[in-house]
């Protein structure tokens, strides 16, 4: 009887010091070495106005934790989405596929506003199709965009990686860029932004998982200088709030949703000082 239990004793540390490991090397994988950990990035960077650029309904959710923690710190928080995205895959269908455009468009309000968001602007540029669409207009309405909300961060993607490798991704991170640098160049009373935050996706787990998008973003990204809480119960109401894509991320990458965040609990990103290094 005493050997029964002394073995059932060994046999259950070694199982916990398995599961220990497969954690720990899963964690890993969502770990940045070079990045710095930080409460709040808005915080670190003394900002008070912050706006985000993106592209598609659901690409919120990748910055959601900077976002909710710049609310909560008092900063004016702003969004961009240029896309309805209309030529989306709904997992599980939620409605007629003419209908996604509207269903993600309040999706996306949604959400923002569930993030603690102040004012966010869903455009219709097509879906898919951002590289194609007219730049100096897309320049154009970010530039007023900017105008209106005087940011002293902005949020984005970087051009060369777009977080995904998805074109739309990089051509709005390309029109953040001449945004600012139109800005910049104009002398007027607002000169744009004095940092450009770029979302960066952890290396590890994409090289691994990412298939030929996920190595091309690793050899295209920047290495992040900071890392932050990625506010995960804040990530699941998001996906619940996404009704359409509440399965994203475990049709994306096998794993369950809640295991994924269970070992992917941090945002990265790459910080520019424009003041140091205008783009202009
Ligand atoms: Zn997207």
């Amino acid at each position: 009887m005493r050997k029964r239990t002394v073995a059932l004793i060994v046999v259950a540390a070694v199982i916990l010091a398995l599961l220990g490991g497969v954690y720990w090397a899963g964690r890993h994988l969502f770990h940045e070495p070079t990045a710095r950990g930080v409460d709040s990035i808005v915080a670190e960077l003394d900002g008070e106005r912050v706006l985000g650029v993106f592209a598609h309904p659901d690409d919120e959710q990748t910055v959601n934790g900077l976002f909710f923690r710049a609310h909560q710190g008092g900063a004016y928080t702003a969004m961009i989405t240029a896309t309805q995205g209309e030529a989306g895959h709904q997992t599980p269908v939620v409605a007629r596929q003419a209908d996604l455009g509207d269903i993600r468009r309040a999706e996306a309000l949604k959400n923002s506003f569930n993030l603690g968001v102040d004012r966010h602007v869903v455009w219709d540029y097509p879906d898919g199709g951002v590289p194609e669409a007219d730049e100096d207009e897309l320049v154009a309405r970010v530039v007023a965009e900017m105008k209106r909300v005087q940011p002293d961060i902005v949020v984005g993607f970087w051009p060369e990686s777009g977080a995904t490798g998805h074109e739309d991704h990089m051509q709005m991170g390309r029109v953040t860029e001449l945004a600012i640098a139109e800005l910049e160049a104009s002398g007027g009373a607002y000169t744009g932004p004095k940092h450009l935050v770029s979302t960066i996706s952890p290396s590890g787990a994409l090289s691994i998982f990412g298939g030929e998008a996920g190595a091309f973003v690793v050899a295209n990204q920047p290495k992040p200088e900071y890392a932050m809480s990625a506010e995960v119960a804040k990530k699941h109401e998001g996906w619940t709030i996404h009704a359409s894509q509440s399965n994203y991320m475990q049709e994306s990458y096998i794993l369950p949703t809640w295991l994924i965040y269970a070992l992917w609990d941090q945002e990265f990103y790459h910080v520019r000082d424009l003041e140091a290094e205008p783009l202009g």
